[in-house]
């Protein structure tokens, strides 16, 4: 069975058990708050329950690595809509350990993309629209660092109202620990 046709199976026990009464929630956060974090896989479920999250307590945003790569991106779109569309009143950024986005090499990322059928002609293509790959692909260094640039990105965004704390994290993928790297109440 393909992965598609075993979700679509599960899915249909799961609405005939009404399974989903379990979730019954609006759109609004309870909490009030909008979470940036990671897509990794480790942090699936492990980040709600290490921050004791349930359905409809808070807005989440995932993408590779929780980094702000272009302030006006869907990154920091999303926080606008839930600071003044859904009543986040709080941003938290959650950045974790052994990031994969911590270890990228753009030119490994590119020469997968070359067996993978992208041809040198589209590369090239793009570099002459200005487009830089390697800056586009490069990861971070440090996950701190990254997590207090975002932070940043968000307080001092021309539309975040200044009166919304920003908090930055790490979590642990492994025991969910979390360390501060801001405090956005000081
Ligand atoms: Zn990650």
């Amino acid at each position: 069975m393909s992965l598609l046709n075993e979700i679509l199976t599960h899915n249909e026990q799961f609405v005939e058990n009404q399974e989903y009464r379990n979730f019954q929630t609006d759109k609004f956060p309870d909490k009030k708050l909008v979470v940036l974090s990671c897509m990794d896989t480790r942090l699936v479920e492990l980040l709600p329950k290490a921050l004791n999250f349930k359905n409809g307590d808070v807005k989440v945003i995932k993408n590779a690595g929780a980094v702000i790569a272009h302030p006006f991106g869907s990154i920091v779109r999303s926080l606008v809509v839930a600071v003044y569309e859904l009543g986040a009143e709080e941003i938290l950024v959650v950045g974790h350990h052994d990031c994969g986005m911590s270890g990228m090499d753009p030119d490994r990322t590119i020469s997968s993309m070359k067996q993978r059928g992208i041809t040198e002609e589209t590369l090239s293509t793009l570099e002459h629209a200005g487009i830089d790959l390697h800056k586009w692909l490069e990861g971070f260094k440090n996950v701190s660092e990254t997590v207090a640039h975002s932070v940043s990105v968000i307080q001092n965004h021309p539309l975040i109202a200044k009166d919304i704390p920003v908090h930055g994290l790490v979590i642990d993928p492994a025991t969910g620990k979390l360390d501060v790297v801001v405090d956005g109440y000081k």
